[in-house]
């Protein structure tokens, strides 16, 4: 039994006020109930923040980012290292938007994931393909690929990550995949991993989550949770795509 497991992706959104609200009330109504676990991953300011309010609680926090380097003159990059001192129990690697925006590979990411292991850390290794992968009939070979990319790298230790299904044209589009389109890739994937010996890797769905369509792409036996956006800064939508 995998279990569900709920991330939260502040993404570049957040203050000390508008931080400290939220993590009160997802703390007051998050009871965490049994083969369910709930993470956030906060902008790097706010993870003294998020560990003072959330230490012993059920709820785990982390980054979005981390350097595929352990320590030295990589100036702006923040290390697993350093998150792990600050209690971060997960940590995002290739996002979407760390993909399209700032031009990481799917080799960069695979040494990010690495390098989270190394630290500590659960990696979420994200994958997903564009709309115009997509329309030219190529997800599975673009997901696939990302997939490959990280097994490489990381062989036996493929099995202490998690993975995010999130196809780029859902993200922040308030379009999401249909579960059945979710599950097709979430399938593949499941396959990918028992295939490496990895069966007890979760593959969260990510892409305009939200607590009205929740329950049914957390219906799906492949999917096993979420990655959510903007829905996580909202502490009541949260809390209802959690429950779902
Ligand atoms: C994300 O940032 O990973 C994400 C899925 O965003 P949204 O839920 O806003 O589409």
């Amino acid at each position: 039994m995998r279990g569900k497991l709920i991330v939260g992706n502040w993404k570049m959104n957040g203050g000390l006020a508008t931080n400290s609200a939220l993590l009160v009330a997802l703390l007051a109504g998050w009871t965490a109930p049994a083969g369910r676990a709930m993470g956030l991953c906060v902008p790097f300011p706010y993870i003294g923040q998020a560990r003072d309010a959330l230490q012993g609680s059920a709820i785990v926090w982390g980054a979005q980012d981390v350097s595929a380097h352990a320590a030295g003159a990589y100036t702006g990059e923040v290390s697993a290292g350093m998150l792990a001192e600050f209690g971060c129990g997960l940590v995002l690697v290739g996002h979407s938007e760390r993909r399209q925006l700032h031009g990481e590979t799917d080799v960069m990411v695979a040494a990010k994931a690495a390098a989270a292991l190394d630290g500590g850390l659960t990696p979420v290794v994200c994958l997903g393909e564009t709309l115009a992968e997509r329309d030219a009939g190529q997800t599975l070979d673009v997901v696939g690929r990302q997939f490959d990319a990280a097994a490489a790298k990381l062989g036996a230790r493929l099995a202490l990550v998690a993975l995010a299904y999130e196809p780029v044209w859902a993200i922040g589009t308030g379009r999401t995949a249909t579960p059945a389109e979710a599950q097709a890739v979430h399938g593949f994937l499941r396959q990918k991993l028992s295939a490496a010996g990895a069966e007890g890797v979760k593959v969260l769905y990510g892409g305009s989550v939200k607590a009205a369509n929740a329950a049914e792409l957390f219906a799906m036996p492949d999917i096993d949770g979420g990655l959510v956006g903007g829905a996580s800064l909202d502490a009541n939508e949260f809390l209802a795509i959690a429950a779902a």
